[in-house]
């Protein structure tokens, strides 16, 4: 470390958060670190935070952490647990007094009371450390960016992949970034255009309209010097929010009017392809009978669409155990439930025993229990490391979990939280391997695909459930997006963050 090396706080508060998900997320919900622990965990690991510490470390900048703080997607966030976070990150900010702060935050974060978290902890952040101190954040790329969040940040940067293969990439930028300023090379201007559209389907960046759109952002950039940055956000459409909108965000290099230009063709590229954002999804009937027919492509991954944690869904659908009992009987699966309740009942039983029991359905609204007789073959507390690469290497928790054997081939995999079924180690932490199975059903529809990797094929199953957007199946007070509402032909909304001058 050499004696002029400038010192940067960083710290990570992360959760999108469903606002149609009727259970809050908790502090029981997260896992924290601070200090030591958090440093050695992103020393390895594939998150944003690791990116921004490693670039760090690499140019011997001191590097003060703060707090870690992450829950996968549910609920929205319990209001007083986020203002104890919040004052944390403040209280450290101030005690520290760095010379730049560096965060990853997901960007849809709302809590109990607040719909806008990140805007309400950036603007308390910004308050306490004054107007000097660069900020910059690394967001995911299912952001709901705001007005609120940009005002009061430098640098403003997501991952460009979905699913997210690029989140260490991410770090490494707003470390550089902020590093830039700090010796003078940048001064950020930052424009945002959003058009109050949601991406319906298609959301995946390696081919269809995103794939066009985001070569489009690398072309500007390429043409552009000024250009440091294009995020294109897919916005979260589960956030109940004023001004949701698919947002593109252009960091400059004092080049706000080019900025606004490239923003705005890009939120226009959005409006114009919207009729391509579509998905072809499968029955569950279909995909069952997918696995039936195709045993050379085994095992499967069926993306339980409609009760996506991964897109703040509670986890507790039944609906293709339910479909599974009744056809193929020879089929063997892995289906995780999110189920407290029966978590007990196979606990109070314990190792070997037959329980009889409803799983599932408790917790979404619509939703019913389904009866069960199977033998208890796995206790565990329900912890595991997060095999990646996203998010590889990061601890995680499905709290208390119990595997439910059905007919001597369906595995159920009760878990008292929601759990981060888009990683494999959710199964093989239980004793179950991947090639034991025919398929496994996972509660993610673009991230189990990074994960799972070449170890089983993806089908995209339309299922019930609070996690996948078909107009008019939610009911929103205060977003106004096509294609849920008439927004006729929309004027992009355009606006210039410049620190400096405002
Ligand atoms: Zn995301």
């Amino acid at each position: 470390m050499n004696r002029s090396a400038p010192r940067v706080l960083v710290a990570r508060i992360w959760h999108e958060s469903n606002g149609f998900n009727p259970q809050p997320t908790c502090a029981a919900d997260f896992q924290i670190s601070a200090g030591d622990e958090l440093m050695a965990a992103a020393a390895t690991s594939g998150s944003t935070l690791a990116g921004i510490v490693q670039k760090l470390t690499k140019e011997q900048v001191e590097i003060l952490p703060s707090i870690s703080v992450v829950a996968p997607p549910g609920g929205l966030v319990d209001h007083a647990f986020f203002i104890g976070v919040k004052e944390r990150l403040i209280a450290d900010a101030i005690a520290l007094d760095p010379d730049a702060i560096a965060l990853e935050l997901h960007g849809a974060m709302g809590t109990t009371r607040i719909e806008d978290a990140e805007g309400d902890l950036l603007a308390g952040l910004r308050a306490a450390v004054g107007k000097t101190v660069p900020i910059g954040i690394g967001l995911d790329l299912h952001a709901h960016v705001t007005e609120a969040m940009l005002a009061a940040v430098d640098i403003c940067i997501a991952c460009k992949e979905n699913p997210h293969s690029d989140v260490v990439e991410c770090g490494e930028k707003v470390a550089a970034y902020l590093l830039a300023m700090l010796n003078g090379a940048l001064r950020p201007v930052t424009a945002m255009a959003k058009i109050p559209m949601i991406l319906p389907g298609a959301a995946e960046t390696a081919g269809g309209p995103l794939h066009e759109i985001h070569n489009q952002a690398r072309l500007a950039a390429k043409g552009c010097p000024a250009i440091w940055d294009v995020s294109l956000f897919n916005v979260f459409r589960y956030a109940d929010d004023e001004n949701i909108g698919q947002a593109a965000v252009v960091l400059t290099n004092d080049a706000g009017k080019k900025g606004e230009l490239v923003a705005n063709s890009l939120a226009r590229a959005f409006w114009e392809n919207r009729a391509r954002f579509t998905d072809e999804l499968l029955s569950i009937a279909e995909a069952l009978d997918t696995v039936a027919a195709a045993n050379s492509r085994r095992p499967f991954v069926l993306a339980d669409m409609g009760d996506r944690v991964l897109a703040g869904a509670p986890g507790d659908s039944t609906a293709i155990l339910e479909a599974a009992l009744h056809r193929h009987d020879d089929l063997r699966g892995a289906i995780p439930i999110t189920d407290p309740r029966s978590v007990d009942i196979a606990f109070e039983a314990g190792l070997g025993n037959v329980i009889a029991c409803a799983v599932g359905g408790r917790i979404t609204p619509g939703f019913r229990p389904l009866p069960i007789t199977g033998k208890v073959i796995h206790l565990s507390s329900g912890d595991f490391i997060l095999a990646g690469p996203f998010q590889g290497g990061e601890p995680s928790s499905m709290g208390r979990t119990a595997v439910v054997e059905i007919d001597g081939r369906l595995l159920v995999v009760l878990t008292t939280k929601a759990a981060f079924s888009h990683d494999p180690a959710v199964f093989t932490s239980q004793g179950i391997e991947l090639v034991s199975r025919d398929f496994f059903v996972v509660k993610s529809g673009y991230h189990f695909k990074l994960n799972f990797g070449a170890a089983a094929t993806p089908l995209l199953v339309r299922t019930p459930g609070v996690g996948y957007y078909t107009k008019g199946s939610l009911t929103y007070r205060k977003a106004r997006f096509w294609p849920e509402h008439d927004v006729g032909d929309p004027v992009v909304k355009v606006r210039t963050f410049d620190r400096a001058i405002s």
